[in-house]
C-alpha cells in the first residue's frame, strides 16, 4: 500500500478544503487591517466578527468573551501567567494535574521559579483526576485550578463540570486546556463552570498558529502580549484575519458535524481497540474505556520499544505517535503514562493512534495487520521476551 495512512490527528489535522476556501480571499483581495477606519477595513472586520460568533457558539460563550491568540500554547501561557499576575495579592497557590500538556506544566515550572506554589493533583489508573485530592488541595491562598478537558495522549475526558463546581464552591477560578476537546466533544462553559478555556485551530481541521482564549466576563486578567489595543486591549497584535476566518469556519463545521463525525470515529476507534486487544498478546489499553475522546487509541505492548514500532509503521506508510517524549529527542517515557502508574519498561512500549472521520475500516484493518507483524518481529528479536515466553510455558 503506497497511500499514506494518517493516524496522528492529536498532533495536527488536515485543513478542510472548505476552511481553506474561506480563508483564501483574506490573504489577497481582502487584506485590510480590521482595526482601520475606512470602509475597506469593515470587510475583514465583519469576517472576524463572524468567526468570533462561530467560536462562541461552539462552547456556548458570548462573542465578547472570545479572544484570538497565536495558538493553544499561547492561550495556556496567558491563562496561567496573567492569572498569577492579577491575583498574586490574593494568593500564590495554583492547582493543576500531573497529566497536563507541557504548555501548562512548563508554565507552572516557570511560575514556581517566580515564587508561586503549584500542587499537582494525581490521577487514577484511567487518567481521571482524583476529585477528593483536588478538593483537599484547595487552600485560602489558591487562586486558580487548571485541569485539561481531555488528555492529548490517552484521550481521557475529565469530569470538568465537577471540577468547575468544586473550584467555584471555594471561590477559585477554573481554567481548562480544551485543545483536544474543542470541536470534538460538547463543551458548554456555563454548564461546566469554566472561567477560562484554551483552544487551537489546527486540532480541528483549521490552520496552525491560531488559537482561542475564552475569558468569562468579570475575570480580571490583563493582557499577556503588550502593544496595540486589539482584542479589547487584551491581546495586542494585528489580527491574523485569515487564521481567524479559518478557525471560525472550522468551529462552524465542527459544531454542525460533531454528532455524525464522533459516531463514525467511535465505531472506527472501537473496532481498532477490539482487534488490537484480541489479536495481539500482552497489550494494555491506556486511558478510560468510556470517558474517552472519540478518536483516541493508546496502547502499550510489553517487550516493545515504542520508537522501533513507529519506524516500522512509517515504513508501512502509517503515521503514528508513541505519545511519549521520544519524538523530542529524549528517551524519557511519557509523563502521562507514568502518572497513571505504568512502570518505565511498559510505558516505553506505547503507541498512540488518533483517527479522523475520513479514515476507513480498510485502513484500520491494514494497520492492525501490519502492527501484528511488527510486534511479532520486534518481540522475536527481544531476549527479554524470549525469557518471558519460556517462563510462561513452564
Ligand atoms: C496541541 C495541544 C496544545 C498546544 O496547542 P498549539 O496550538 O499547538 O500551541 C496544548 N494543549 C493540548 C492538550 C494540546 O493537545
Amino acid at each position: 500500500m503506497s497511500k499514506l495512512i494518517y493516524l496522528d490527528n492529536a498532533a495536527t489535522t488536515q485543513v478542510y478544503p472548505e476552511v481553506l476556501q474561506e480563508m483564501l480571499p483574506y490573504f489577497s483581495e481582502v487584506y485590510s487591517n480590521p482595526s482601520a477606519i475606512y470602509s475597506f477595513a469593515s470587510e475583514s472586520k465583519k469576517a472576524v466578527d463572524k468567526a468570533r460568533t462561530s467560536v462562541a457558539e461552539l462552547i456556548n460563550a458570548k462573542t465578547d468573551e472570545i479572544y484570538f491568540t497565536g495558538g493553544g500554547s499561547e492561550s495556556d501561557n496567558w491563562a496561567l501567567k496573567a492569572t498569577a499576575d492579577a491575583y498574586a495579592s490574593k494568593g500564590k497557590h495554583i492547582i493543576t494535574s500531573t497529566i497536563e500538556h507541557h504548555a501548562i506544566l512548563h508554565t507552572c515550572a516557570y511560575l514556581e521559579k517566580k515564587g508561586f506554589e503549584i500542587t499537582y493533583v494525581n490521577v487514577d489508573e484511567n487518567g481521571k483526576v482524583k476529585l477528593d485530592e483536588l478538593e483537599a488541595a484547595i487552600r485560602p491562598d489558591t487562586i486558580l485550578i487548571s485541569i485539561m478537558t481531555a488528555n492529548n495522549e490517552i484521550g481521557t475526558i475529565q469530569p470538568v463540570r465537577e471540577i468547575g463546581r468544586i473550584a467555584h464552591e471555594h471561590g477559585v477560578l477554573f481554567h481548562t486546556d480544551a485543545v483536544q476537546a474543542f470541536g470534538h466533544i460538547p463543551i458548554d462553559v456555563d454548564e461546566m463552570n469554566i472561567d477560562m478555556l484554551s483552544a487551537s485551530g489546527h486540532k480541528i481541521n483549521g490552520p496552525k498558529g491560531i488559537g482561542v482564549m475564552y475569558i468569562r466576563k468579570g475575570v480580571k486578567i490583563l493582557s499577556f502580549i503588550h502593544g496595540g489595543a486589539q482584542e479589547r486591549k487584551r491581546r495586542a497584535g494585528t489580527l491574523n484575519v485569515p487564521g481567524i476566518v479559518g478557525i471560525g469556519k472550522a468551529a462552524e463545521i465542527a459544531k454542525n458535524t460533531m454528532a455524525e463525525r464522533s459516531a463514525k470515529e467511535i465505531s472506527l476507534r472501537d473496532h481498532l481497540i477490539d482487534r488490537i486487544l484480541t489479536e495481539i498478546p500482552y497489550v494494555r489499553l491506556n486511558g478510560d474505556r468510556h470517558d474517552r475522546l472519540p478518536n483516541n487509541v493508546n496502547v502499550c505492548f510489553r517487550y516493545i520499544e515504542g520508537e522501533s514500532m513507529l519506524i516500522l509503521l512509517d515504513q508501512a506508510g502509517v503515521c503514528a505517535s508513541s505519545g511519549s517524549a521520544c519524538t523530542s529527542g529524549s528517551l524519557d517515557p511519557s509523563h502521562v503514562l507514568l502518572a497513571i502508574g505504568l512502570p518505565h519498561e511498559i510505558a516505553h512500549g506505547s503507541l498512540r493512534l488518533t483517527l479522523s472521520e475520513k479514515n476507513t475500516v480498510e485502513e484500520i484493518d491494514f494497520v492492525v495487520d501490519e502492527l501484528k507483524k511488527i510486534i511479532e518481529r520486534l518481540r522475536s528479536m527481544s531476549p527479554l521476551y524470549e525469557d518471558f515466553v519460556k517462563k510462561q510455558n513452564k
